[in-house]
């Protein structure tokens, strides 16, 4: 039989894109699964694969040509080969032989997240061999499963916000309906294209991908062995980027199937009608903010006497009154003991709260008590490599370099910062000593972003920390509601934070929460790491009407001299 090679999938609303690289020509055979060619446009890369088992009778395209959606580049003369029927086969017969390769590298990368596929293209600007092996698909959680899905339904729910509010603005909006299934299909696209785009830097960054669990199987070098594939990747050095998973509580009852993890609740094809989320950490109090908005009651279980533990009271305080204003409930200093699969469908979350014991009814409850470093991914003592202190993650130097010199480690499973900035940062340093440079790790100006609404950025160091480190400091904060952009975007809620050390008057710490605060926490970070003293940052211009004029404010109101408050 004749098959058409038809230009059937793009990347998003693309209508047309480029022929990249084309791995078989006319007269060639091909299998199921081989790439006949790449298609590439801003977004991304795509294979091309063949379905078929057969022959290329005819393609009429170069590399570089545009196609557009629909158009016809081809035949193939073949079978169609029955996917599952081959796979049972070669299963019961053991018919179908993994392909052998064998990968001889400068570094072999375990893990594909935005520590890892970062890592690859570093080494490979610097002249490295690089194989990168990931089990899953590329980008790891930050992509998949965290930073990038969570914030494309948080832009979903910012429109819902928009359009609630609409009157405000002058505009009455009588009826609208919400879709879950087309917000999560929407998160997909966003997150199909950028893993789309990492795939395609390591093609044009000529880094080996191997697909599979990767295994050490000797002092240097690892195996891959999958139905596909039996590789073995001899390396260098390695880097163990083997990232995070989501953590149950040890607690009666958080095995019920039922239960949410951070992964599962990104595919919810249905907003729940309530929501108990246990943990009032970061993760939690994003998706307590999301699914509230979107109508679920929503409650917040948060053992430590406070939510978001690790800032300062009155940026927690912001949050606490957004919350409130919401209709979200948080408790805190309150243990989730037990939970109970009731029978009328709802789950039970048993609280304990001092001696006193209470019951709470939700149709879901999202677990999102911190994350477990994937330490048990490789047999890490068979190379040498030793765990921290605490056993909760991988040991490293400030180079990133593990108990073994020639294996470094980076991102989640260190246990440092689970953060994804902090992840690719390490990356790039430990590839610069891979490659004979002195690269060096330095944890005390990394930023957070944290998409509440009110949105926060903070970095460096925070009031409290510094009160209790004994340092006498100086602090310049002004509000939103004094800024016009804020206003003018109806936003006034949240405040900039300075805070600087008193005699010296530099920078060393710094919090926006409100409007764009996850982005103008940019500046801050450059001003503290950069050990400005507030007269030099007070000189800057910040242009007019924006958000960021509230950071000029803030500094000059750590001297007292705010300009448009006080
Ligand atoms: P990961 O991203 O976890 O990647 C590790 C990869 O290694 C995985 O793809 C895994 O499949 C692969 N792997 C593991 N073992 C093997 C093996 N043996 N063989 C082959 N492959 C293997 N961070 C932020 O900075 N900003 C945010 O807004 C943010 N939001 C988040 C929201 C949520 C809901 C979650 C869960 C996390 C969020 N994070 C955020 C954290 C961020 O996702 C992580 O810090 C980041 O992904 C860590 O990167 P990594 O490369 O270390 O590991």
């Amino acid at each position: 039989m004749k098959f058409d090679i038809a230009i059937n999938k793009l990347n998003g609303h693309d209508q047309e894109g480029k022929v990249g690289k084309i791995n078989k020509r006319q007269g060639d055979s091909v299998k199921p699964g081989d790439t006949i060619f790449t298609l590439e446009s801003g977004k991304g890369s795509i294979k091309y694969e063949s379905e078929y088992d057969g022959k290329i009778v005819s393609l009429s395209i170069d590399e570089g040509q545009t196609v557009k959606k629909g158009q016809i580049v081809g035949s193939i003369e073949g079978e169609i080969v029955q996917k599952k029927a081959a796979e049972k086969q070669s299963y019961s017969f053991g018919m179908a032989k993994a392909k052998k390769e064998i990968h001889d590298v400068d570094v072999a990368i375990v893990g594909g997240g935005p520590g890892g596929y970062v890592a690859a293209v570093r080494g490979a600007q610097l002249g490295l061999k690089v194989a990168i092996i990931e089990k899953d698909r590329m980008g790891g959680t930050c992509l998949n499963r965290g930073c990038i899905p969570t914030k494309a339904i948080a832009s979903s729910v910012d429109v819902l916000r928009k359009i609630k509010d609409s009157s405000a603005y002058g505009i009455e909006i009588d009826s609208y309906t919400l879709s879950m299934s087309e917000i999560i299909k929407r998160k997909n696209t966003v997150v199909d294209t950028l893993v789309g785009g990492i795939e395609h830097l390591m093609d044009s960054n000529e880094i080996i991908k191997v697909e599979g669990n990767a295994q050490i199987a000797g002092e240097k070098s690892l195996s891959v062995k999958t139905k596909k594939i039996d590789a073995t990747i001899n390396y260098k050095n390695l880097i163990i980027a083997t990232g995070s998973s989501t953590f149950m509580l040890p607690i009666e009852g958080s095995d019920i199937p039922e239960i949410l993890t951070s992964d599962t609740i990104l595919d919810i094809e249905e907003v729940p009608e309530s929501l108990t989320i246990i943990g009032g950490g970061v993760i939690g109090m994003e998706f307590a903010f999301i699914f509230r908005e979107l109508g679920a009651e929503v409650n917040v279980v948060e053992f430590a006497p406070e939510i978001l533990v690790l800032l300062d009271q009155d940026v927690v305080d912001v949050i606490k009154v957004a919350a409130d204003e919401k209709g979200i409930k948080v408790m805190t200093g309150a243990a989730a003991s037990r939970l109970i699969n009731s029978e009328n469908g709802q789950i039970i979350t048993v609280i304990k709260k001092g001696e006193e014991e209470q019951y709470l009814a939700s149709t879901h409850v999202l677990m999102a008590v911190g994350r477990k470093a994937n330490i048990d991914s490789l047999e890490l003592e068979k190379i040498g490599v030793e765990l921290n202190g605490r056993k909760n993650g991988i040991e490293i130097n400030d180079k990133c370099q593990t108990t073994n010199p020639d294996v470094y480690a980076i991102g989640d499973v260190t246990n440092k910062i689970q953060l994804a900035h902090v992840a690719s940062h390490q990356g790039m340093v430990a590839m610069e000593n891979i490659a004979g440079l002195d690269a060096h790790m330095q944890y005390e100006v990394i930023p957070s972003a944290i998409f509440t609404h009110p949105e926060i950025g903070n970095v460096g160091m925070t009031e409290k920390e510094a009160i209790e480190k004994g340092i006498a400091i100086k602090v310049g904060k002004f509000p939103l509601m004094a800024n016009g952009k804020a206003l003018c975007m109806g936003e006034p809620e949240g405040f900039v934070k300075i805070i600087a050390e008193e005699d010296s008057e530099q920078i060393i710490g710094g919090v926006v929460i409100g409007i764009h605060g996850t982005d103008m926490v940019a500046t801050l970070a450059n001003l503290i790491a950069e050990k400005r003293k507030l007269a030099e940052a007070q000189h800057v211009v910040y242009a007019h009407p924006t958000t960021a004029e509230s950071i000029h404010e803030a500094l000059l109101s750590a001297n007292g001299k705010a300009i448009h408050f006080g």
